[in-house]
């Protein structure tokens, strides 16, 4: 939790209560989250706060790298907590397509300068969707009972 505050300070923003509130959001139970979700939550802890005010907090954290904005998730734009640390370095996410779980890929090749087909690479995304350990197992066992 004071590993991403700091962060954000690192990157030159203020911690506010609500920066703080969607940080903790984040870091607890895990998971992902839409801007109505941290709304409703916000609304409960610090009382009213705005839409657009959340959704400009969220790409600001996703810009310091404590959030990230998933890509692909049923077409909803949800966030969800990047738990590496630094001695991680370049990563990418995995995310459980079931229920939300995030993981990380460290092995990406990709660099910006690189020549990829007589392209110079300048940046690029990777996301890659699964099912965590717990959600193929439950598949399993699901499949188990219906036959
Ligand atoms: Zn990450
Ligand atoms: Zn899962
Ligand atoms: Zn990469």
């Amino acid at each position: 939790m004071d590993k991403l505050l700091e962060k954000l300070r690192a990157a030159g923003y203020k911690v506010t209560p609500r920066r703080k509130a969607i940080i903790e959001l984040f870091s607890g139970k895990g998971g992902t989250f839409s801007p109505q979700d941290v709304q409703e939550v916000l609304i409960e802890r610090i009382g009213q706060c705005g839409l657009p005010g959340i959704y400009r907090n969220l790409e600001t954290m996703a810009a310091c790298g404590i959030l990230f904005r998933i890509a692909d998730f049923g077409g909803e734009r949800r966030y969800a907590l990047c738990r590496a640390d630094k001695t991680e370095g370049h990563h990418h996410h995995i995310v459980c397509v079931s229920c939300g779980k995030v993981g990380n890929i460290t092995n990406c090749q990709y660099r910006e300068g690189m020549n990829i087909d007589g392209f110079r690479i300048v940046s690029h995304l990777v996301q890659l969707n699964g099912l965590c350990e717990s959600c193929v197992t439950k598949k399993k066992k699901k499949k188990g009972n219906e036959q």
